[in-house]
């Protein structure tokens, strides 16, 4: 998932200072992690169901970590296994760094940190709504520039596998909540279009067409 960004303030530039080199042993030790390609919408991977994860191999640990990175490298909330070509029940999320819409974490019927939560990994996710839907404005990382709002129960009771192959539970709201909901409907192969409603869609339809298009032509080549 993706949130508009705020545009950068006029002389609000980082100071950028040099981190210090880690020691060599530990860049040795340390998984290689890559920014992933992001396949936009009009490829067929992202209406792909995503296979079960059995167990957390290396390569699913490594797969986790690029996904991580990937997903910062673009500015996005969330990622899903789909959105870099691989159709499975895997997603990544971080809500950090977004202010201006808050997030609740419940973790067996008290509040918890939501910050010390991140960044969450959905492997094998079940999502019940807990609650009335309200509407809330969502982008997409396979849709660059077009946003929405889109109406999801405002909090939802999560089972995830852990890395280590257990499960664990989690009742979530605000934006957190909608990130886990916009990933868990791409392992399911569903899209935020399909979630908007009829005027929303018919308004941006142009745009999604286009973006369709220049997809699937670049898919011939
Ligand atoms: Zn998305």
């Amino acid at each position: 998932m993706a949130t508009k960004r705020k545009p950068v303030k006029a002389g609000g530039r980082k100071v950028v200072t040099r981190k210090s080199r880690k020691p060599l042993k530990r860049q040795l030790k340390r998984r290689k992690k890559m920014v992933l390609d992001i396949v936009n919408f009009g490829h067929p991977v992202l209406r792909q169901k995503g296979a079960k994860i059995e167990k957390v191999t290396p390569e699913v640990k490594q797969l986790i970590d690029s996904m991580l990175e990937t997903m910062k490298h673009a500015h996005g909330v969330g990622l899903a296994a789909q959105q870099i070509g691989q159709a499975l029940q895997l997603a990544v999320i971080d809500v950090r760094g977004i202010e201006d819409r808050p997030s609740t974490l419940h973790l067996d019927g008290e509040p918890a940190d939501v910050a010390a939560f991140m960044p969450l990994i959905l492997l094998n996710p079940e999502v019940k709504p807990v609650n009335a839907a309200v509407k809330g404005p969502e982008g997409c990382l396979s849709f660059p520039e077009i946003y929405a709002d889109i109406e999801r129960p405002e909090s939802v009771d999560v089972t995830v596998m852990t890395l280590d192959g257990k499960t664990k539970s989690f009742r979530c709201g605000g934006l957190l909540s909608r990130a886990v909901q916009h990933e868990n409907d791409h392992l399911n192969g569903i899209l935020f279009i399909d979630r908007m409603d009829r005027n929303t869609k018919a308004e941006l339809k142009p745009e999604i067409d286009d973006l369709q298009a220049a997809t699937k032509k670049k898919l011939k080549k």
